[in-house]
């Protein structure tokens, strides 16, 4: 795991084992350039996950360019599994990949523009005598399939003549037989110690309308065989996958040795990000939208990208995040602690800052008088004059922030207390003389005297070392604020067991505190703040204006990105 903290600035050459290989690969001339692609299935939504595998391919495609090479990247849908994929995660995968920063080569590209290029080549094969048409039942495949112990069994359909199979396969593809009934294998090895070379499936009969190709096909090539001839025909250079399809390189490469192509990608693999606190399995994140456990894909506690987005994260942010995992084959187990510090670390200098206050104490400050009583205008940022300033006004009644007072206060306590002073931020310094109660003995009000000559200057003879925010009570709009915290209790919400050593089901430790709504004053000046706005709430956080729902009712809705300060690092 990655904790390495240097600024975004000095993070400029990655260096990595892939591009090691491609370093090598480009100076010894093997290839002119790098094509990469990023391969999603639109089986779902993109999460973190897949953030670290596109700012890996398109990471290369734009860093190699910089460098004067012609590389590209694609974006390619591997859509050969009719049933589960939607036009609706289509189109949002390709808004993520834009919002975060990246662009594709050419146009979208899917596996399923390939499928009569896959036939073509399924029907090579079965020429040279290295596939078959298979009756086997699943059970019956799953029998002879053996496993790790028990080596396989040739079906007994495997030795059928090229021509009873070329015959069988067209009328699988003409619709002559049942769904099920049918396959088309590979002829490789069944005693082979890997799995996936025990005569893989390479075609399934499966009547299923398809999103792009609709009826046309009742025949659907699998996984492992588009996959690798997808790569080739577009000519990518380097085919970059996590290392669970380390035991399917073989299988890889032995089709593309096997079928005239003129290409051949070469596999690498790295590990998967797992984020604690999370899950990212878009399976597991669909269970979550399907049985409305958070508000929808990108409710801004999911790890999706469009969740983070909304959630107010920076594709500068999760950009540096990506960058900071790091790309090995050892695993990649990072604490959302690092994406929370890299989202953070590229607010600080992004984010306008203004005041909010979310639970308001009211204020009264007796000696205030109009006309008299000056304020002054204050930087939205310390460090960026050009985002310009504001006039923060003040009014015989403010509101500051409830834990901001303490009437009896622990040692070393900066903030107010009865008969203590304390600055208003830009503003005077203030003197709290009295406590009003109601009948529960709950604070209602403080009253408090402003000293005139602190208007921006030192009070005469004392020190004053607070300064809290505030905000003028008939100056201030009242807004909707969402405060997420972590989506789960746990570390690893999907990889704890019960006492009978089974998983448990990750949705029991979903964090039910993890959504509070509160209503919260912020300055006027983010009333016109267009959807997407992130803000610094002084001492309180980076804060976004929500993408669908601000100023949708007439009031500002916002929602908290992060806090300032690691609150959850174990101490
Ligand atoms: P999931 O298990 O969430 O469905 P997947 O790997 O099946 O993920 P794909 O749509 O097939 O999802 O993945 C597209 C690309 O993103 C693949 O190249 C895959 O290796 C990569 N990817 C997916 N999850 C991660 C992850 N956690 N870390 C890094 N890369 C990932
Ligand atoms: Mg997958």
């Amino acid at each position: 795991m990655s904790t390495s903290h240097a600024s975004p600035a000095a993070e400029t050459e990655i260096k990595n084992f892939i591009r090691t290989v491609i370093d090598a690969d480009l100076a010894s001339g093997k290839h002119p350039r790098t094509i990469t692609r990023f391969p999603p299935e639109p089986n779902g939504y993109l999460h973190v996950g897949h953030a670290k595998s596109i700012c890996l391919n398109f990471g290369i495609k734009d860093d190699y360019k910089a460098r004067g090479y012609a590389s590209e990247c694609n974006l390619r849908f591997d859509d050969t599994n009719p049933e589960k994929e939607e036009d609706e995660y289509v189109q949002a995968i390709q808004a993520d990949v834009r919002w975060l920063g990246f662009d594709w080569d050419g146009g979208v590209r899917y596996a399923s523009d390939y499928f009569e290029r896959l036939y073509q080549y399924a029907e090579e094969l079965i020429g040279k005598g290295l596939a078959f048409v298979c009756e086997l039942t699943p059970e019956q495949m799953r029998e002879y399939r053996g496993d790790f112990q028990v080596p396989g069994r040739n079906s007994p359909f495997r030795d059928r003549t090229v021509e009873d199979n070329l015959d069988l396969f067209r009328r699988m593809r003409a619709g002559e037989f049942a769904d099920g009934s049918r396959t088309l294998r590979l002829k490789i090895d069944m005693g082979s110690p890997n799995l996936n070379l025990r005569d893989p499936v390479i075609y399934r009969i499966r009547r299923a309308h398809h999103h792009r190709t609709g009826d046309a096909w009742c025949i659907y090539p699998m996984y492992d065989y588009t996959h690798c001839i997808s790569d080739a025909l577009e000519g990518i250079t380097h085919s970059l996958c996590t290392l669970e399809f380390e035991d399917h390189r073989p299988l890889y490469d032995w089709v593309l040795d096997n079928v005239t192509i003129g290409c051949h990608p070469q596999q690498i693999e790295f590990s998967r990000l797992e984020l604690l606190y999370t899950v990212t399995s878009k399976r597991k994140l669909n269970q979550l939208v399907t049985e409305a456990l958070v508000n929808g894909w990108d409710d801004p506690r999911m790890p999706t990208v469009s969740g983070m987005r909304r959630r107010g994260y920076s594709p500068a942010g999760i950009r540096l995040f990506a960058e900071r995992c790091g790309i090995s084959k050892t695993p990649n187990v990072v604490d959302l602690s690092v994406l929370e510090g890299a989202v953070r670390e590229t607010l600080e200098a992004e984010a306008p800052r203004v005041m909010a206050v979310l639970d308001p104490i009211k204020v009264t400050l007796t000696n205030f008088e109009p006309g008299t009583t000056g304020s002054r205008s204050a930087p939205f940022h310390p460090h960026h004059p050009e985002f310009g300033e504001r006039e923060v006004p003040i009014a015989r009644e403010i509101y500051i922030e409830r834990d901001d007072f303490a009437e009896v206060p622990p040692p070393g306590w900066q903030r107010l207390t009865p008969g203590g002073e304390v600055r208003l931020r830009y503003s005077y310094v203030i003197k709290c003389d009295e406590v009003v109660k109601d009948a529960d003995g709950r604070v209602v009000e403080l009253k408090c005297s402003l000293d005139p000559a602190t208007l921006g200057q030192n009070p005469v003879g004392r020190k004053v070392k607070g300064v809290i925010h505030w905000l003028s009570a008939e100056h201030a709009i009242e807004a909707e604020v969402r405060l997420y915290e972590r989506l789960f209790t746990v570390e690893r919400p999907d990889a704890v067991r019960g006492e009978d050593g089974q998983y448990l089901d990750f949705k029991q430790f979903i964090n039910t505190e993890s959504l509070r709504v509160v209503t919260g004053y912020v300055e006027a000046c983010v009333r016109d703040a267009a959807p997407e706005s992130r803000y610094q709430f002084e001492r309180l956080g980076y804060f976004v204006t929500d993408r669908r729902d601000h100023a949708a009712g007439g009031r500002p809705v916002f929602n908290r990105t992060v806090g300032l300060k690691d609150s959850w690092s174990k101490s």
